[in-house]
């Protein structure tokens, strides 16, 4: 089971949208998909086509350890793969851990329970650097960064890499960046294509060569309940996420061929 945090403190970058059509692309090409919602927008429970207010229990629950991960889940029909929803109940949550012990890894052992029920947990972080967010980066093998070619990316993501270092040293000394994704990418511009190239300069190969461009269809199919590829099959946005759950199994298949006789 390998467990990826979508993660940037930034807004509106693109996180949920790729967390759930991520899932429901790998899910796609016959990989077992379960998907975090961490967020108390919930976006990621109502993009999967989950109605957020009647999804009881939820990932809250699962924190305070009032119910297993096998008890919340929830099915994504369109998506096809399992979902644990969120709430505004969620934003209670920091409070109420706050006293608790290990209140850092109540998910990660959470998780490590199901940890033969799938192929990927995807976990869609809030924009905030908060006890969400650590929760999932001490769970997470690694950190996919969804980011915008835009002017302050760049500096966006030190802080990001550097809670990032934190956790490793303090937490989850395995955490890896997983990759950085290019998204709502637009080709023509010029500013875009030089962003774009200093994020090669500083992360060279964790740049996906995959990139997700601008499209209608992505930010139309959440009003739907659906992931694209159940909305739009042929879209140019059904087909880059696609292209990106391929660009992931590979990359995995190439690192589990080096680490294969730790048998994972
Ligand atoms: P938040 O920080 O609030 O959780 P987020 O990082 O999860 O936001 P999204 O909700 O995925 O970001 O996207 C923000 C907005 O941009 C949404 O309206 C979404 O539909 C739209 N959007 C995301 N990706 C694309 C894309 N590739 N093309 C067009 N619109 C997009
Ligand atoms: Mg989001």
């Amino acid at each position: 089971m390998k467990i990826l945090a979508i993660a940037n403190q930034k807004g509106g970058v693109g996180k949920t949208t790729t967390a759930v059509n991520l899932a429901a692309s790998l899910a796609a090409l016959g990989q077992r998909v379960l998907l975090a919602d961490l967020d108390p927008q919930g976006n990621a429970t109502m993009g999967a086509g989950i109605e957020k207010r009647s999804a009881l229990p939820t990932v809250y629950q699962i924190l305070l350890n009032q119910v297993t991960v096998r008890d919340a889940k929830m099915r994504s029909e369109p998506g096809h793969f399992d979902v644990i929803p969120a709430n505004r109940e969620l934003a209670g949550a920091e409070i109420d851990l706050v006293n608790l012990e290990q209140r850092d890894l109540r998910l990660k052992v959470a998780l490590a329970q199901v940890a033969d029920d799938y192929d990927f947990v995807l976990l869609d972080c809030p924009p905030t650097l908060n006890l969400l967010t650590v929760n999932a980066f001490a769970a997470a093998e690694s950190v996919l960064i969804p980011m915008q070619c835009e002017y302050y990316a760049l500096e966006g993501l030190t802080d990001l890499v550097a809670t990032i270092k934190k956790v490793k040293q303090r937490l989850n000394p395995g955490i890896q960046i997983e990759g950085l994704l290019r998204v709502m990418f637009d080709p023509r511009s010029t500013l875009a294509q030089q962003v774009s190239d200093q994020l090669k300069q500083h992360f060279g190969d964790k740049v996906y060569d995959t990139v997700i461009p601008r499209n209608v269809r992505l930010a139309e199919a959440p009003s739907h309940g659906k992931p694209v590829l159940a909305y739009d099959a042929h879209c140019r946005g059904s087909k880059a996420y696609l292209e990106l759950a391929g660009e992931i199994l590979a990359r995995a298949r190439k690192g589990a061929g080096v680490t294969d006789t730790e048998g994972n």
